[in-house]
């Protein structure tokens, strides 16, 4: 395949993909979708992402700080909107402003939350317990008193407790469990002060998948969205999921060489007989990880080749061989591996991280663009 001229590298983003994969989810968990897309949706552009997302029918946004929510607001997103994590002191009067709702974490943010409130628009919080992951989250010994205030507040009209939620490490199904027997104990105490809220939420992808029990009613999925999967041993096709991103760049040199010959910084690689080096202009800039080097995957004319020798900030060289390569092939780094291309996965193994890192860190002078592979 050729790319278009003038095209250096580009990351395809497949709405259809990430609409799609919410409507699966919803069927297979029967339960309500927070589509996570905290981090610039996980590389694939937040505000596109969460449109794709909320035609697929998820019924809230998740993501991680009060910017990112601000920024979705401004973009036109109009859909509940909700953002867990906050800088020490952070006011959340422009949060309640826009009706972005607010995780809380401990009592000091929820009496803040509180006074954050709008006339007669209470600020809407989802009240977070630490049920073992060790990050933020209410600890167990505050419980009570958060939840009795939180009870107090929502009489007066400062607070309007919209969900409980806690976040799980996904070590083990058993820890998982137990975080959410824990969660359940949370619950109960909640109720008993007075707290019934309409939402409980506490699988993100991989619970909401493997650990029915843990589904609630309502799952945060983000890695799912995407078509990427959070199983080490089962595949984003195993769960019925399709990658919606696609990385490639346009091959911008063809050279032959002789056998000996260097390549890249260093000259780790070095050729072992006549051959063609092709060079792809992607690099660690654009969030190809150099430790990739010498391991990394790419697909050019349906062939599959490896990085030869160094990545470096803006390129990196395969050595082709023989087979035909022409400046302007398209040269896949990864997309939709039943396409016949390399997978996230395959990244993410040769540069010994998980494939969460390796759509989210493609950098910002790759642009995007909608449209499938
Ligand atoms: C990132 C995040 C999620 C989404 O997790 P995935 O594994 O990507 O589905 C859910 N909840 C919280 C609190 C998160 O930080």
């Amino acid at each position: 395949m050729r790319m278009a001229p003038g095209v250096l590298r580009e990351a395809l983003v497949d709405v259809d993909a990430i609409a799609e994969n919410v409507r699966h989810l919803r069927r297979l968990t029967g339960a309500e979708i927070i589509a996570v897309v905290k981090a610039d949706g996980y590389g694939h552009g937040a505000h596109r992402a969460a449109v794709a997302a909320l035609r697929g029918g998820a019924a809230r946004i998740g993501v991680s700080d009060i910017d990112e929510a601000l920024a979705l607001r401004r973009q036109g997103v109009r859909a509940p909107l909700f953002a867990w994590l906050h800088a020490p002191g952070a006011s959340f009067a422009e949060a309640v402003h826009h009706d972005v709702e607010l995780g809380i974490s401990d009592l000091d943010q929820l009496l803040r939350a509180g006074a954050a409130a709008e006339g007669d628009r209470p600020a809407a919080v989802h009240l977070k317990l630490e049920t073992g992951l060790s990050r933020n989250g209410i600890a167990p010994a505050d419980w009570a008193q958060v939840f009795s205030e939180a009870a107090r507040m929502q009489r007066i009209g400062r607070v309007r407790v919209v969900g409980l939620f806690s976040h799980l490490s996904n070590t083990s199904l058993d820890d998982d469990r137990a975080a959410l027997a824990r969660f359940e104990e949370g619950v109960v105490l909640a109720a008993a002060n007075g707290l019934n809220p309409p939402l409980r939420h506490i699988a993100a992808t991989h619970a909401a998948i493997a650990l029915p029990e843990a589904r609630l009613g309502c799952v945060r999925i983000g890695i799912g969205l995407y078509g990427v999967s959070p199983f080490d041993d089962r595949s984003a096709a195993d769960l019925g999921l399709r990658p919606a991103m696609t990385l490639r760049g346009s091959v911008a040199a063809v050279r032959r060489v002789p056998a000996g010959t260097g390549v890249s910084y260093g000259y780790d690689y070095r050729t072992e007989v006549d051959t063609t080096l092709a060079l792809i202009p992607l690099g660690y800039a654009d969030g190809v990880p150099r430790h990739a080097s010498g391991r990394g995957p790419v697909s050019i004319n349906g062939r599959r080749f490896t990085v030869a020798g160094r990545i470096a900030m803006d390129q990196f060289v395969v050595d082709v061989g023989d087979h035909p390569v022409a400046v302007g092939d398209e040269a896949v780094l990864f997309g939709d591996p039943t396409l016949g291309v390399p997978s996230a996965r395959d990244w993410a193994d040769a540069a010994d991280t998980i494939d969460y890192e390796i759509v989210t860190r493609v950098g910002a002078r790759v642009p995007r663009r909608e449209g499938g592979s």
